[in-house]
């Protein structure tokens, strides 16, 4: 994402996200945004960016937990980035969450990676990137997400499920 307007949320995301508020689950975006650091976007976009994913979350009635963003280019080699689990830590701890009980969902393999490093349960959406990755990647991946889903919507639903 290089402009704010390519910014777009899936319809459910705010829904889906209510839900687990109100189940007293947290919700907790981690990203990676090296596009800051190699310069193709300012920060303050990625700020800009975030303000209006909690922005338009507020008005559906939902709402993030905290969000944590590696602002590093790979060259960097820093702990944070995706999917090496440094940012799953201060999430832990500020939050006091546990790490094991935790889910992680995303539409990368990155972000199963980041699971399987962390410990979390890895739920992979087939929104995004999501059917790419099983369509091409799948075969080679040494593990296999804990559960392949739709979208965030019903990976919300088998959270729920799990969670109880
Ligand atoms: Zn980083």
């Amino acid at each position: 994402m290089n402009h704010l307007d390519r910014f777009r949320m899936f319809p459910f995301v705010p829904e889906a996200i209510r839900r687990l508020n109100e189940a007293g689950v947290r919700v907790v975006v981690v990203t990676n945004q090296s596009g800051a650091a190699r310069g193709y976007f300012p920060e303050l976009l990625v700020q800009e960016v975030h303000e209006r994913l909690r922005r338009e979350l507020a008005e559906r009635g939902a709402r993030l937990d905290a969000l944590y963003c590696c602002p590093h280019g790979s060259a960097a080699r820093c702990a944070c980035r995706k999917p090496k689990p440094g940012m799953l830590h201060p999430a832990a701890e500020e939050l006091g969450l546990d790490i094991q009980r935790s889910f992680v969902v995303g539409d990368r393999y990155a972000d199963m990676e980041l699971a399987f490093n962390g410990g979390a349960r890895a739920i992979l959406v087939k929104t995004g990137y999501g059917l790419g990755e099983l369509a091409w990647h799948a075969q080679e991946w040494p593990r296999q997400p804990d559960c392949v889903t739709e979208n965030l919507e019903s990976a919300v639903d088998w959270i729920l499920r799990e969670n109880q």
